[in-house]
């Protein structure tokens, strides 16, 4: 899933200064399932920025809305408030729900509540964990299902960059060794001969090198219906 985290609130009170009549929309997408976001923290949040602003002795209205994902206009349908309708509205999405809402809703204002950080699996109660940086270019096959992306500090690919200390990286001494882990995963499975081979340079055109990256699958774009 997609993590991201509210941002300051400062910064937050700060974003909406100009603004009096606010919508803070949550998605009900991943933000909800790692709790950050979704309805309950929407609610919370328009509460907050109506009590910091009576606090500065300003008032706005703050409402709140939420629906099941901002990055999928078929659900726009449900929303039950007009984003036009407001001065600012506080998306409480990841940086993608943010970003197609306000490509959506030309005339809006659609400001950015939280900073998406990462795409991670839930490891333990309350705690999120990067597996995955969307690199393009998959390599767990190799990997033993473990990202040389993500789990190590310097993205390395083709093994141990020699500072690992007592199986923690040397970047950071409070997570283990990605290449570490690699190794010990292939040498269980008997796979030592994935680690041994030498992999290409990698092509960063696939991660972020060359502008915006689309998947497209030709097989659903309807088909231009022939002028006779
Ligand atoms: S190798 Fe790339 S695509 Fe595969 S898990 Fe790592 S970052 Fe994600
Ligand atoms: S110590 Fe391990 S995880 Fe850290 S940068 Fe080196 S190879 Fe990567």
């Amino acid at each position: 899933m997609i993590v991201a985290e509210r941002k300051p609130m400062d910064e937050i009170i700060d974003m909406i200064a100009p603004y009096e009549k606010v919508l803070v929309l949550a998605c009900g997408g991943c933000v909800t399932v790692c709790l950050t976001g979704g309805e309950k923290n929407a609610e919370m949040l328009a509460t907050q920025l109506k009590l910091a602003a009576s606090q500065a002795d300003k008032t706005i209205s703050a409402d709140f809305d939420c629906i099941t994902r901002q990055c999928e206009k078929e659900f726009f349908d449900n929303l039950t408030k007009n984003p036009d309708d407001y001065d600012a509205v506080l998306s409480i999405a990841c940086g993608a729900g943010v970003g197609y809402m306000s490509e959506q809703y030309p005339d809006a204002v659609i400001l950015p509540g939280m900073n998406t950080t990462f795409l991670a699996s839930n490891v333990a109660n309350g705690i999120w964990e990067e597996y995955c940086r969307g690199c393009g270019d998959c390599a767990l096959a190799w990997t033993g299902g473990i990202c040389p992306i993500a789990k190590c500090s310097k993205s390395l690919i083709n093994g141990t960059c020699g500072g690992t200390n007592d199986g923690k990286c040397e970047v950071d001494q409070d997570m283990e060794c990605g290449w570490l882990a690699i190794y010990e995963r292939l040498e269980k499975r008997d796979r030592l001969d994935e680690y041994r081979k030498m992999r290409p340079l990698r092509d960063h055109r696939k991660d972020r090198g060359k502008g915006v990256r689309r998947l497209v699958l030709k097989d659903m774009i309807e088909e231009e219906p022939v002028n006779e």
